[in-house]
C-alpha cells in the first residue's frame, strides 16, 4: 500500500518569493529606469514593502480575490511590485501587451475583465483611445508619481501609482490559498482571430522561477546581476521577475529605454552579468557595440528565444565578446521557458563553428517538460535530429486550455506547439519552423529559419527574412527579405551566391527584396503576415 509522505504542505505562492528576497536578500537592489529618464534604485526589502502597501490600495479600491488587475508597462519597478501585489493578494495580474492593435487591447481587457489598469505615461494616448470602451475599468493608475501623471481628456478616473500606494500600510497579511488558483494572465499575440488567454498558476509560475535559476538555464546567484530585457507583457519576462528573488540575484530593469547605446550603458554601470532578450535587441545591441569599439566588462551570459537567433550572431556574442549563449525556446502558453541549449563538456575539444551550430538550436527540455515531435497522423517520430513534426509539450507549466475556451487544445494530454521541431538523440531540439511559415516546395519542406540563418551570415546583412509565395510548378518557393548592414553594397546576384555555398540547391530562394526594415510586433518577432500580405503574390 501507498504510503503518505510526512512532509509539511505549504502551497508554492508568490507572495513567498517576494518575502523570501526581503528576508534573504533584503540588501539586493532592484534598479529600475523610470519611464521619465532618470534611474531608480531600492532594495528587495523596499519593494516587498512596496508590494504590500499596493495590496492595501486594491484593497482600498474595493478589489477582492479573484479580481484582475491589467497592466500596460515596461520592465520597471513599481510593474515588478504589481506583479507581487496582485498575485499575492489573489488577484490576477493581466499583462497586456501594448503592441497589440486597439481593437485587441479592447478585447482582451474586457474579455479578462480587468478592474484596474496600471499604465506607463508612454502609454497614455494608448488609455485615451481604449479607455471609453471598457467599461469594467474603474481606475486607470499611471505606474508614476503625481508630477508624471499625465491628464488623459475624456478619462476621469486617472491616478497617480504613488499617490495610491504611498499613505497605505505596509504591512498586509498574504493570504494564503491552493497554490493551482490563477495568478497571472497573458494573452496570445496571434495574428488571426482573438487572442487567447494563457492563465498561469502559482504552483506553474513559482515551478518555473526555480528552474530557470538552475545552472542550465539562466543559472541565478546572489553573486549576479540579471538585466531582463523580455518584456513583463509578455510571458511573464520569462519568469525572470520571479526567479530573480528566488536566487537573490540583483535585478536591473530597463524600463522604456531598449535600443543598444542604453542597454550597453545600463549593463556597464550595473554590473550586469547575465541577460535575456529577443534577437533583434541583440542585434541592436552588437551593431551600437561595433560601431563604438566596445566591450563588455561584467557581461558573461545571455539567454535568448521568443524567434531563432541566427548561427552568426551566437559566434558574434561568443567569439567576439566572450558571453556564453544559451539559446531557448517558449510560447505563452508555456509560462516561460521550455527548453535550452547549453555545451557538454565534451564540446571543450570542439570548433567553435560546432559549438555554435549546437548552440544555434534550441536545447532540452527543462525539468518539469516533456517534448515529442509527432507526425500529421499524432505518431510520435524517432529522436533521430532529421525525422521533423510537430511539437507536443506537457508540463507543470503548461497549459491545459485557454481562459474561458470552449474546447481543449489538448492532445491526448499534450500540447500542440504549431512549431515544426526535431529533437536528436541527446535530446536537443530544434525548431525549424513555425507549422504555417514552413515553405513547401514540390512535396518537401524549407526551413524559414535554416535560410534566414544562413542569410544573416553574410557580413552584409543586419536581417533577414523568408516567406513562401505561391508558385504555379512548385507549390510555394521562398522569397528572401534582406535588410543591409549599413554601408554595406550587397545585391540579389551575391547573397544568392553565397546562399548556393550553404544550403541545399532547391532552397536558393526564388527572388530578394531589399528593404530598409523588417516589420518587427510587439515581442521583437519579424510580422511574416505583413510580408506575405505585401509580397506573397504568385511567381511565375
Ligand atoms: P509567443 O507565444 O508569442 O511567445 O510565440 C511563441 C513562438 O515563438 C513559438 O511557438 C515559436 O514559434 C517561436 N519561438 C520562441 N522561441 C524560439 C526560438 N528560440 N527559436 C525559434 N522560434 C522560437
Amino acid at each position: 500500500m501507498l504510503q503518505p509522505g510526512l512532509m509539511m504542505n505549504l502551497p508554492l505562492l508568490l507572495s513567498s518569493v517576494i518575502e523570501h528576497a526581503a528576508a534573504q536578500y533584503g540588501e539586493v537592489e532592484v534598479v529600475s529606469r523610470e519611464t521619465h529618464g532618470p534611474l531608480f534604485r531600492y532594495t528587495y526589502a523596499q519593494c516587498a514593502a512596496r508590494a504590500r502597501k499596493l495590496a492595501n490600495a486594491l484593497s482600498g479600491l474595493g478589489l477582492v480575490a479573484g479580481d484582475a488587475v491589467g497592466s500596460i508597462a515596461w520592465n520597471n519597478h513599481r510593474h515588478l511590485e504589481a506583479y507581487y501585489a496582485v498575485s499575492g493578494s489573489g488577484m490576477v495580474m493581466h499583462t497586456c501587451n501594448p503592441r497589440l492593435q486597439a481593437q485587441q487591447l479592447i478585447y482582451i481587457i474586457n474579455h479578462a475583465e480587468d478592474r484596474v489598469i496600471l499604465f506607463d505615461a508612454t502609454f497614455a494616448p494608448l488609455v485615451k483611445g481604449i479607455a471609453a470602451h471598457c467599461p469594467n475599468v474603474r481606475a486607470w493608475v499611471c505606474l508614476a508619481d503625481a508630477g508624471n501623471t499625465p491628464t488623459i481628456d475624456g478619462v476621469a478616473n486617472v491616478l497617480s501609482y504613488d499617490e495610491l500606494v504611498e499613505p497605505c500600510s505596509e504591512v498586509f497579511a498574504w493570504p494564503q490559498f491552493d497554490e493551482n488558483t490563477a495568478a497571472a494572465l497573458c494573452y496570445t499575440s496571434g495574428t488571426t482571430g482573438n487572442p487567447k488567454g494563457a492563465m498561469y498558476s502559482h504552483r506553474a509560475i513559482v515551478l518555473n522561477a526555480m528552474s530557470g535559476c538552475m545552472p542550465g538555464l539562466l543559472s541565478l546567484s546572489p553573486s549576479d546581476a540579471i538585466l531582463p530585457v523580455v518584456p513583463m507583457f509578455h510571458i511573464n519576462a520569462w519568469c525572470i521577475p520571479y526567479a530573480a528573488p528566488i536566487g537573490g540575484t540583483k535585478l536591473v530593469l530597463p524600463g522604456p529605454k531598449l535600443d543598444g547605446q542604453s542597454i550597453y550603458e545600463l549593463m556597464e554601470s550595473e554590473g550586469v552579468t547575465i541577460s535575456a532578450g529577443v534577437p533583434t535587441i541583440w542585434q541592436g545591441l552588437l551593431a551600437y557595440m561595433e560601431q563604438h569599439g566596445l566591450r563588455f566588462s561584467t557581461m558573461r551570459r545571455t539567454g535568448v528565444g521568443g524567434s531563432a537567433m541566427p548561427q552568426a550572431l551566437i559566434a558574434k556574442f561568443m567569439d567576439v565578446y566572450g558571453v556564453d549563449v544559451r539559446h531557448g525556446w517558449g510560447m505563452t502558453e508555456t509560462t516561460a521557458i521550455g527548453t535550452m541549449g547549453i555545451l557538454p563538456p565534451q564540446s571543450k575539444t570542439w570548433t567553435s563553428e560546432k559549438k555554435q551550430a549546437l548552440l544555434a538550436k534550441q536545447g532540452r527540455s527543462a525539468f518539469g517538460v516533456e517534448i515529442k515531435v509527432v507526425n500529421e497522423a499524432g505518431d510520435t517520430l524517432p529522436r533521430d535530429g532529421s525525422s521533423q513534426g510537430e511539437l507536443m509539450v506537457r508540463g507543470h507549466w503548461i497549459i491545459a486550455s485557454y481562459y474561458k475556451g470552449e474546447k481543449s487544445p489538448l492532445i491526448d494530454g499534450w500540447f500542440p506547439t504549431g512549431d515544426i521541431a526535431t529533437i536528436a538523440p541527446d535530446g536537443t531540439m530544434q525548431i525549424r519552423d513555425r507549422t504555417k511559415d514552413v515553405i513547401k516546395t514540390g512535396g518537401e519542406w524549407i526551413s524559414s529559419i535554416d535560410l534566414e540563418s544562413a542569410a544573416v551570415g553574410h557580413p552584409g546583412v543586419a536581417m533577414a527574412a523568408v516567406i513562401g509565395v505561391k508558385h504555379p510548378k512548385w507549390d510555394e518557393r521562398p522569397l528572401l527579405f534582406i535588410v543591409r548592414k549599413p554601408g554595406a553594397t550587397l545585391e540579389k546576384e551575391e547573397i544568392l551566391k553565397f546562399l548556393e555555398t550553404k544550403v541545399a540547391k532547391w532552397w536558393v530562394p526564388d527572388d530578394v527584396v531589399f528593404l530598409e526594415s523588417l516589420p518587427v510586433g510587439g515581442t521583437g518577432k519579424v510580422q511574416k503576415g505583413d510580408l506575405r500580405k505585401q509580397y506573397g503574390g504568385v511567381f511565375s
